[in-house]
């Protein structure tokens, strides 16, 4: 499959899509930032990360933060919820729009989570509408970063839960695998889904990503709900060496149990359905 085909999501509950070997994953093209964000209505929320602030925005890998010790790269399928994610995970409903203006959609967007911790944004993989730009940019920066930059600790790949594993999904995981950093899965939008096909999704997935090669862990996540928020943080934090514990899994019975005093830190409901 061409780098710069748009691909159309897996719609198989299982997951399973044959293994594309190839290529590495598109980025998109601007999109602009979304509009409106709902306030919280719950400003007591426990955010895990509430000193994320916007840093930089990187273009050539030499301009990555040099007093990083340690920093955690998120990437995902335009669309899939990843700036939301991050907005949740921060407490801040605008924050990771940064990295959807002009300029900054196709570079390393950092935000700094504490004193030499970095969260770092990725573009977003799947709408690719100048394939030239897209596969220079891998070869000189993603690519480049993906697999030299030493203080990156973990990836974190955020995937619709209702059509998880894309192929770019694959080609993203198979290429980053034998890097042999740990990657964590957050299938997001889990209030999409009931709870009997949330358990189905998160067994599926988890079986499908067991022989990956690199080690690897999923969950259900919610930024409407603020579901699966303490699991994701409990395993960042470890990555960023900002405590010793993880938490083990509970996301085959979380992501819709939020209690109804949860809300949203981020904007739901528009566009969601590409
Ligand atoms: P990104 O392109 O991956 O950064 O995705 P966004 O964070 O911008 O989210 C894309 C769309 O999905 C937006 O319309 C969001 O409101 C919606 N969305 C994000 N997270 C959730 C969620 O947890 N639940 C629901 N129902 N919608 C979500």
């Amino acid at each position: 499959m061409s780098n710069s085909q748009t691909l159309k999501s897996s719609t198989k509950t299982s997951a399973k899509s044959t293994p594309k070997k190839t290529g590495a994953p598109a980025g998109k093209v601007l999109k602009q930032p979304a509009t409106g964000p709902v306030a919280p209505k719950n400003p007591g929320h426990d955010h895990p990360f509430p000193r994320t602030e916007f840093l930089t925005t990187v273009a050539r890998l030499r301009d990555t933060p040099g007093d990083a010790v340690a920093e955690v790269a998120f990437v995902g399928r335009s669309n899939a919820g990843k700036s939301s994610a991050i907005n949740t995970l921060a407490g801040k409903t605008r924050l990771a729009y940064v990295s959807k203006t002009p300029g900054r959609t196709q570079h390393l967007n950092y935000f700094s989570v504490a004193p030499d911790r970095y969260f770092v944004d990725l573009p977003g993989y799947g709408f690719a509408k100048v394939p030239e730009d897209v596969r220079k940019q891998w070869d000189t920066l993603l690519g480049p970063y993906l697999q030299t930059r030493e203080q990156l600790k973990g990836l974190v790949v955020i995937m619709d839960s209702r059509r998880p594993l894309t192929d770019m999904d694959w080609q993203m995981l198979e290429w980053f695998a034998p890097t042999g950093r740990p990657v964590h899965v957050l299938l997001s939008k889990a209030d999409k889904l009931s709870r009997q096909e949330q358990t189905t999704m998160l067994r599926a997935v988890k079986a499908d990503l067991a022989d990956l090669g690199c080690p690897v862990s999923v969950q259900l996540f919610s930024s409407l709900k603020r579901t699966g928020v303490a699991e994701a943080a409990s395993v960042l934090k470890h990555w960023l060496g900002l405590c010793d514990n993880v938490v083990e899994s509970t996301s085959s019975d979380d992501a819709g149990s939020a209690p109804d005093a949860t809300v949203a830190a981020i904007d739901v409901g528009r566009n969601d359905d590409e």
